[in-house]
């Protein structure tokens, strides 16, 4: 194999041309604002050596992606007790569909869809009283950065145009299906969602996930069967209703957001990032989907 460092230059030139492809989203009117022709990548070592290219050092709204460390989070207090509210099948429909939901009795599809984020973080906001802030300590703590934050521009943005959201919290509220108010837990859901955060922060912040559950400290934050288990979700929902294309070409679990951002894991090796804002039509980044498939492609490093 090339030097990794290599690898990853590589691919930043591999995929600049296809930066441009797909569309910002605009959905969250503060996310539109950023230009599509940033691109970083970031692969942190299990052993915590760390490689970077492109803008991986710059900070980027991680949306979806926070869905993965609010579930850890409340698989960590409450063992698997969630999955008596959310299943964990593919919805085959899009994140923000509310369709199914009803059809489905007020129990989501899967944590990673926003139905059933928000139900996790509901259950996270009952165990902590402040489900965003547990979020960010997570995160701050797992990427040593104590500077991971929110950006209130971005939360305050989504909120303004999350009716969708609202609906969904409102419906789920109606089957029984939430423990606090809709009000807050829309707002606990849009602050975690407006984390920021760059793909080095994220690569390490997610790699307890390519460690078996051990967190950067050394000791265990989820069991290894627990770490096994968000993976295969992150394999079989974490790319919203493309997970089987992307499974197909990356080989990997990984987590999407409408920021732009994708984690990736290599369970045993490492956790790679990508970031590239321009999404294809199911929300995901498409510079980052050719960057990973080509990740894999030239490192063998798949889970297949
Ligand atoms: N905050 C976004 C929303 O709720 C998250 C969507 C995403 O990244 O998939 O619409």
């Amino acid at each position: 194999m090339e030097d990794l460092q290599e690898v990853l230059e590589g691919i930043v030139e591999h995929v600049a041309p296809l930066c441009r492809d797909g569309a910002v989203a605009s959905y969250i009117p503060s996310l539109g604002e950023i230009s599509p022709e940033k691109f970083g990548i970031c692969v942190a070592m299990a052993d915590g050596e760390v490689y970077g290219a492109g803008d991986w050092q710059e900070p980027f709204s991680i949306q979806s992606i926070s869905k993965v460390f609010s579930l850890a989070l409340v698989m960590s207090y409450d063992y698997d007790s969630i999955w008596q509210r959310v299943s964990r099948e593919p919805s085959g429909t899009p994140f923000n569909s509310m369709i199914q939901l009803e059809a489905d009795q007020g129990i989501p599809r899967n944590p990673f869809i926003n139905a059933g984020a928000l139900v996790v973080t509901d259950r996270l906001l009952s165990l902590t009283g402040d489900a965003a802030g547990s979020i960010r300590g997570l995160l701050r703590l797992e990427s040593g950065n104590p500077a991971v934050d929110i950006d209130a521009v971005v939360a305050a943005s989504e909120a303004d145009h999350g009716h969708r959201n609202a609906s969904m919290a409102h419906l789920l509220a109606s089957y029984g299906n939430l423990e606090n108010p809709v009000d807050e837990v829309l707002a606990a859901y849009f602050n975690q969602c407006a984390i920021e955060m760059c793909c080095e922060d994220l690569a390490r912040a997610s790699l307890f996930l390519a460690r078996h559950g051990v967190a950067a400290g050394g000791t265990p934050f989820l069991s290894p069967n627990q770490s096994k288990r968000i993976n295969a979700v992150m394999l079989t929902c974490g790319t919203y209703d493309a997970a089987g294309e992307f499974a197909y070409h990356v080989g990997l679990p990984g987590k999407s957001g409408v920021g732009g951002g994708i984690v990736a894991i290599v369970p045993g090796r490492c956790a790679i990032t990508v970031w590239g804002p321009s999404l294809g039509p199911n929300g995901n980044s498409v510079a980052g989907i050719a960057a990973l498939d080509e990740f894999t492609t030239r490192t063998g490093w798949s889970i297949f």
